[in-house]
């Protein structure tokens, strides 16, 4: 029961409108919850098994949860968040438990999706800190109820992570995370789309060019696009405290000083 609390059920409001671009893999991730939902007879005519487990990953602050949300809002499924980090830190000598708490819930409200955000936490490589056990027992006990005897019916599992190359190779095995999507930085398309969605929020004047802020903003992540709409808006406050619009300038003044998080060395992961 005291880990209970922890587990945070909601219906979350995130529609695939509210996601600028990226819609090759809004695609993908549609089909794979969806079709299963939604057609279960074309599964058993043709024999195929739905994916037990999502597995998304990519750089920070590329709508990798924005995604699992608008799935959950737009297929009217509950959704549960679950941090890999917290299963650790806040459940020792409970994690198992936690675990079985949380595929109890998920049942429990199903249909529904258990968000697993920052699942390499739990697959930390061996040979170093002291929580390496905790790790251990709480993977072990989630591949458990993956596998498990008590089929999983109508509950989908959504793990994210920014480290694929730590992840366990038991993991991805097949009937357990077996779908696997690549979240990238978003592309010029994507960046555009990301900024009409901010412009539309704020009060922006005629001199407005979106697309010279989408090429500006190669290599920046959703998350980078959207503080720095925030501080092209504290910029034009700055100059005029009475100002009624956001200009041009102001954009392109916050995206030189916008820190780009995402390095070619991270990318490298992927
Ligand atoms: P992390 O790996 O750091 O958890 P993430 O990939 O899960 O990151 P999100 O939490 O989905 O990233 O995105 C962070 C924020 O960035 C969102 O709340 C949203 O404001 C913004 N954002 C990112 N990508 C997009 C996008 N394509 N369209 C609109 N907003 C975006």
């Amino acid at each position: 029961p005291s880990a209970m609390r922890e587990i945070i059920l909601e219906v979350p409001k995130v529609y695939w409108n509210d996601i600028g671009g990226q819609e090759e893999i809004k695609q993908k991730f549609k089909e794979s919850v969806e079709w299963p939902l939604k057609h279960p007879e074309m599964f058993t005519r043709f024999s195929i098994h739905p994916p037990k487990g999502i597995l998304l990953y990519g750089p920070p602050g590329c709508s990798k949860t924005l995604m699992a949300k608008a799935l959950a809002t737009e297929a009217g499924l509950n959704f549960i968040t679950v941090k890999g980090p917290e299963l650790l830190s806040k459940w020792v000598g409970e994690s198992e438990k936690a675990i079985r708490e949380v595929f109890r819930k998920a049942r429990a409200a199903a249909p529904s999706i258990v968000f697993f955000d920052e699942i390499d936490a739990l697959t930390i490589k061996r040979g170093g800190s002291g929580q390496i056990s905790v790790a251990d027992r709480v993977l072990s006990q989630l591949l458990n109820e993956m596998d498990g005897i008590e089929p999983l019916v109508n509950v989908t599992i959504v793990a994210a992570t920014n480290r694929p190359d730590v992840m366990d190779k038991a993991l991805i095995r097949p009937g357990r995370f077996d779908r696997i999507l690549y979240v990238g930085p978003p592309d010029l398309l994507s960046r555009r789309e990301i900024f009409r969605i901010q412009l539309q929020k704020m009060s922006v004047a005629e001199d407005l060019d979106v697309e010279e802020l989408a090429e500006k903003t190669e290599g920046c992540s959703g998350a980078e696009i959207v503080a720095l709409c925030q501080e092209a808006g504290l910029l034009a406050m700055e100059e005029d405290l009475e100002a009624t619009e956001i200009h041009h300038r102001h954009f392109l003044k916050a995206i030189e000083s916008c820190t780009r998080r995402i390095s070619s060395e991270m990318l490298a992961y992927y």
